[in-house]
């Protein structure tokens, strides 16, 4: 199929020219038709499916050119980073018009935001902190909205933004067109898809939480940090990491994974994470997209929504225990059409959720034998008492009653004796069976 037969009027198709898409998307075929058509709409589509395209071509088209002042659609998204990516696919697919486009997002004093929302617009692309938060001041008139969009849905839920979204809801009008993107549709969605939308046309283009089919995924055991850290630096002498994102659990390890790559020269490195400048943040993604680094580190939240092609490795420094992260941290590779490998690493203590995370996507990460340049270090007190603190959480939550051994061994005072300890890794497994 081709965009002409989706369609789309020459204005777009210049810009989708320009854009350089030959075809539509599996995602973008199905969904701009019933979009044209005016209906509600749920996409259950992976980043890397080309959704964003899906939706704002036919709602700019819509739009067709600028009129008045109010806006006409508003589109809610999780973070900046994705407002200020959604928004970049946007002016680009609108240049063939006059339509206005305003991105909202926090971090950065809303003043810029609120002059573009004077001077009149049609579009509005905002997480919904910042919309809410411009509402408050009177800046922003949504009796005119005519079609909302919530995308990532399931990560907006995830980040606790129903009631934001519902607030949203009450202010803007009633008749409108909602269209719905997510990744994944567990039930909190389902509660959004309930409340919001009216009769709905479902749209799914990759089985429900199944990473695209490009992605080659594996997983390392590898038993503590710095043992992460010499398994890194082993991958990263392969030249074939081109171009690879690093998730890492908290800032702090982040910083400290950044220091050691950084110590070890394996090419241009930028960190990303919350308490890095909005401007930092943006020109470390734009610095990564346009091929001038090799790696990008960054925790989860900082990371979502960065629109990259062509990452060629993605790697769980730790597992997420979001699990549907999982999904969409392997998301960034292997995107529009190309492949690219997702490699985890993970301790005895995440195991668990490796197990969740096969549940979820429904299929076996093969698991790799150390390489023997790695250097294997043995796991410090600390960490490895976080460990077995972690591996009780687990049985906690799979058996309520379970006391843990780890706290009763603290109430009787005794010092706790780690080279057992790890053994009772594997006594854990034998208890278990
Ligand atoms: P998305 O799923 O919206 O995050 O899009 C993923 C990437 O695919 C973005 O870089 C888009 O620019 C790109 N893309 C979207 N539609 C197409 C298309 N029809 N052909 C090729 N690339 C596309």
């Amino acid at each position: 199929m081709t965009f002409e037969e989706l369609r789309l009027t020459r204005q777009f198709i210049n810009a989708i020219v320009d854009k350089g898409y030959n075809q539509p998307t599996e995602i973008q075929e199905k969904a701009i038709p019933s979009i044209l058509a005016g209906q509600d709409l749920i996409g259950i589509a992976q980043t890397g499916t080309g959704k964003t395209a899906a939706y704002l071509l036919p709602i700019l088209q819509i739009l067709k050119y600028a009129q008045g002042t109010e806006p006409r659609a508003l589109v809610l998204v999780p973070t900046k980073e994705l407002v200020v990516q959604v928004y970049k696919e946007a002016c680009q697919l609108a240049s063939y018009t006059d339509l206005r486009i305003v991105a909202m997002y926090g971090g950065i004093g809303p003043k810029t935001q609120i002059e573009s929302l004077r001077t009149g617009i049609d579009v509005i692309i905002a997480t919904p902190g910042r919309f809410l938060e411009i509402y408050a001041k009177r800046e922003i008139h949504p009796k005119k909205i005519k079609h909302v969009v919530l995308d990532e849905c399931d990560r907006m839920m995830d980040m606790g933004f129903w009631p934001q979204l519902r607030e949203i809801q009450e202010k803007i009008p009633q008749k409108k067109q909602q269209l719905l993107f997510s990744a994944t549709f567990p039930e909190k969605v389902e509660r959004i898809a309930a409340n919001f939308l009216l009769f709905p046309n479902r749209i799914e283009v990759t089985p429900q939480a199944t990473p695209a089919a490009t992605v080659l995924q594996f997983v390392y055991e590898t038993p503590n940090f710095n043992t992460r850290c010499s398994l890194l630096k082993d991958l990263l002498r392969d030249e074939s990491f081109s171009r690879v994102i690093v998730f890492v659990k908290t800032k702090e390890q982040a910083t400290k994974v950044f220091t050691f790559l950084d110590n070890l020269r394996v090419g241009d490195i930028r960190l990303l994470h919350s308490n890095k400048g909005q401007n930092a943040r943006i020109n470390a993604v734009d610095d990564f997209k346009e091929g001038n680094v090799r790696i990008l580190i960054s925790t989860d939240v900082s990371a979502r929504g960065i629109d990259v092609l062509e990452v060629s490795h993605v790697i769980n420094f730790n597992v997420p225990t979001h699990y549907e992260d999982y999904v969409h941290r392997i998301g960034r590779t292997g995107r529009a059409f190309k492949t690219g490998t997702a490699i985890t690493f993970a301790d005895f203590s995440e195991k668990y959720h490796i197990e969740k995370i096969q549940k979820l996507i429904k299929q076996t990460i093969p698991e790799l034998e150390m390489p023997e340049s790695v250097d294997v270090s043995e796991t410090p007190f600390l960490e490895k008492q976080e460990q077995l603190k972690e591996i009780d959480r687990q049985k906690k939550i799979e058996n309520p009653d379970f006391k843990g051994a780890f706290h009763e061994k603290k109430q009787r005072n005794q010092k706790p004796n780690f080279d057992k300890k790890s053994k009772s890794g594997s006594t854990h497994k034998k208890r278990k069976r």
